[in-house]
């Protein structure tokens, strides 16, 4: 029996590893690609440890998580050939294994590296034959995960068959991803996971309401008897949305229904997604079986809002381009914007924003245009059109036009980003047909409307 079966949930710590991680000259990818997979096995991922290349700091943190009581650790890094990676003899001394020659793993590893010595011949090759050797040096009775790269991963159970059990993955994302899946199957590893209750997970969105709307609507359901015991709850501010994530046993399937269509009726016009989709995948699914094509001329945004559209695989079904027309020349030329609307309402008005969606529209010859044109700052507000004065519209060729003027908080990055998911949101709502249709007029009477 191990020595943490006696707890309730099977928890797990994520160890990475990587000096250049630590200072953050790159960003760490595995930490939370790890955590959202444990999940996925009904394994409580409990931290997430940032070390550099110091064997000191690597083992202080693989006892600190075993004081922690964790049944599994996962380690991401320092398994290649070089003096720096040292993850491995580190997880051996940790678990009272020496550390052996592995005579089969040496013949694979130089199986795997002949091609590369061949295509440069002038590589040291007794420098490569020790490092091969190196990485197959491993700890007794590990059990040998086969390299996605050079270095091969390792399943590391303590020798006093205690907890907890380390599980050892390289550093490049796309290696650990093929070799978590070599893992998963090994005999350690199940063993060490048996007794994880698998969770259910419901995600919803909502968009258009305050984070702190959510805090009320969760008393409010208290109140009225919804039963929230069972599910676990959180909500999350994601791209000026509202995500909340529910955690509960299969058996509290009917209290999540009921949780479910108590935010439902509370936020009928909020709750935009009930089975987790996001505004871009709504859109993209809205319009791929339609036939119907959309084009953008953006302003503020510079080139984020086509960079958002075309973020989907298959969007050149219904993606059609965008216009960048930073200036107002560009928006006068390449949009067909009247330089009149300029003058009288300024480059950031509904009105140009309006023209801006026509434009986009006839242009490209789209079913439907947006248009956006906005104060991202920090310069350039008045006090009329402060910073994050931001104008949108969507127009649509048989005369629908949904059109915005909002005032958005946070820096530049923050407007900018911003204004492509409320973008996306008028849409999506003139998608779905959620929008007056302005009478009588075409996109391109609009346009000869207002000339
Ligand atoms: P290698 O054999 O390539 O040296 P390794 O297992 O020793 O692999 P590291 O040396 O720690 O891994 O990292 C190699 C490269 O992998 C890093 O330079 C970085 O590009 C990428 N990488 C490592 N860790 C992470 C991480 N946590 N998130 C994203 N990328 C990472
Ligand atoms: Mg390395």
């Amino acid at each position: 029996m191990s020595a943490c079966s006696h707890r309730a949930a099977v928890r797990a710590g994520i160890l990475i590893t990587g000096t250049e991680v630590l200072t953050g000259i790159i960003s760490d990818r595995n930490g939370p690609w790890l955590s959202e997979r444990l999940v996925e096995l009904g394994v409580d991922a409990a931290m997430i440890h940032i070390v550099g290349d110091r064997p000191d700091d690597l083992m202080a943190a693989l006892r600190f998580m075993a004081d922690s009581e964790m049944a599994l650790i996962v380690t991401s890094g320092g398994l290649g050939p070089t003096a720096d990676d040292l993850t491995v003899e580190i997880v051996a001394q940790f678990a009272g294994r020496e550390m052996v020659l592995d005579a089969e793993l040496e013949e694979r590893i130089a199986e795997i590296l002949r091609p590369l010595m061949s295509r440069w011949p002038g590589l040291d090759a007794e420098a490569i034959r020790s490092a091969n050797r190196k990485q197959a040096v491993v700890p007794r009775g590990a059990t040998v995960l086969d390299p996605v790269g050079t270095a091969p991963g390792l399943v590391v159970p303590p020798s006093d068959g205690a907890c907890p059990i380390v599980v050892v993955l390289p550093g490049p994302p796309r290696e650990l991803h093929e070799m978590w899946e070599k893992a998963v199957q090994t005999e350690p590893f199940r063993r060490a996971i048996a007794g994880a209750k698998v969770y259910r997970w419901g995600v919803v969105r909502l968009y258009g309401i305050p984070e702190s709307e959510i805090a009320n609507t969760l008393r409010a359901a208290a109140d009225a008897s919804v039963p929230l015991a069972p599910l676990e709850i959180t909500t999350c501010l994601r791209r000026g949305e509202i995500e909340v994530a529910t955690r509960y046993e299969a058996a509290a399937e009917p209290a999540y229904a009921a949780f479910l269509d108590f935010l439902a009726e509370r936020h009928p016009d909020q709750l935009f997604s009930r089975d987790g989709s996001t505004v871009d995948e709504q859109m993209a699914s809205l319009l791929a079986g339609s036939g119907w094509t959309v084009a953008v001329a953006e302003s503020c945004t510079g080139g984020l809002m086509s960079g958002r559209l075309s973020e989907l695989a298959g969007s050149s079904a219904y993606f059609l381009g965008g216009l960048v027309v930073y200036s107002n020349d560009a928006k006068i030329s390449l949009a067909g914007v009247d330089p009149a609307l300029i003058e009288r309402f300024g480059a950031v008005s509904t009105e140009v924003a309006e023209a801006l969606a026509v434009g986009a529209a006839m242009r490209l010859g789209a079913d439907f245009g947006i248009g956006i044109t906005g104060i991202a700052g920090p310069g350039g507000g008045t006090e009329e059109k402060p910073v994050g004065t931001v104008c949108f519209s969507v127009a649509s060729r048989d005369g629908a036009r949904l059109t915005r003027r909002l005032r958005l908080p946070g820096n530049r990055s923050d407007i900018r980003e911003r204004s492509t998911t409320i973008a996306m949101h008028l849409l999506r709502r003139v998608l779905v047909g959620d929008v007056s249709a302005a009478p009588s007029s075409s996109v391109r009477d609009a346009r000869t409307e207002r000339a």
